[in-house]
């Protein structure tokens, strides 16, 4: 059962992680990893900013949202993704976690640091101190936008690296996974405690779905996180 890990998190004992393949589910992977009364949560993602704060006790009904954090040991944090990229975080001082789901919405709406700042608020946790991985999600040259993006990217502040311009399709080619390097050092994740996991959901093989390529919505991937 094929998963892909972050090295920056390897040696963190209490912590399970990993970035999923295609169709294989959660209950999958946790039965595979021996987890037994695991408690997640089920969710809609809508690209939004949204953060929810999960404990142990569970709850009822489905979330709708983008990003999940925790401290409470056995309480899984996940987002499913087919292109969009998946951010998981861990803060090893204060053991805590969490799992974020960013396309281009979520970018612009800058899920990524309402989740760094949410962990803050929580559970005392200090940008610096926090470890990210950035998970297999779309590459530029698979990704063409419309100038109707690139305008929100602008409007929101956005540095003109994170995208080419290609003319003859009247389009733009734009690197998400920068620009979730770039949220996450804004929020104040320090560079060289941010793994990139430097594989592509379309053009990479046969592991991952990607809406893209197959132009459905049919199939995602899993990424979690969780503390032991
Ligand atoms: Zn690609």
């Amino acid at each position: 059962m094929k998963l892909y890990r972050a090295d920056n998190f390897s040696n963190i004992r209490w912590l399970e992680h990993g970035f999923g393949t295609r169709g294989i589910t959660l209950d999958h992977y946790l039965g595979n990893l021996g987890v037994e009364n695991a408690v997640f949560a089920r969710t809609n993602q809508i690209h939004g900013n949204r953060v929810f704060v999960l404990d142990g006790a569970g709850r009822e009904g489905t979330l709708e949202g983008d990003a999940f954090v925790t401290d409470s040991q056995g309480v899984v944090c996940f987002v499913r993704t087919a292109d969009c990229v998946p951010i998981l975080v861990c803060d090893p001082k204060n053991r805590a976690v969490g799992a974020i789901h960013a396309g281009w919405r979520g970018h612009v709406c800058d899920v990524i640091g309402r989740s760094i700042r949410t962990m803050t608020e929580n559970f005392g946790s200090k940008a610096q101190d926090l470890l990210a991985a950035v998970g297999p999600s779309i590459c530029p040259s698979c990704y063409d936008v419309g100038g109707e993006v690139i305008e929100e990217f602008t409007r929101n502040g956005f540095s003109d690296d994170l995208w080419t311009e290609l003319p003859s399709r009247n389009s733009y080619s734009l690197n998400l996974k920068r620009a979730s390097m770039g949220l996450l050092i804004a929020a104040g994740v320090s560079k060289g405690r941010i793994a990139m996991l430097d594989l592509c959901t379309s053009c990479f093989g046969g592991d991952f779905a990607s809406y893209r390529r197959e132009k459905t919505d049919a199939s995602r991937q899993v990424n979690f996180i969780y503390i032991k």
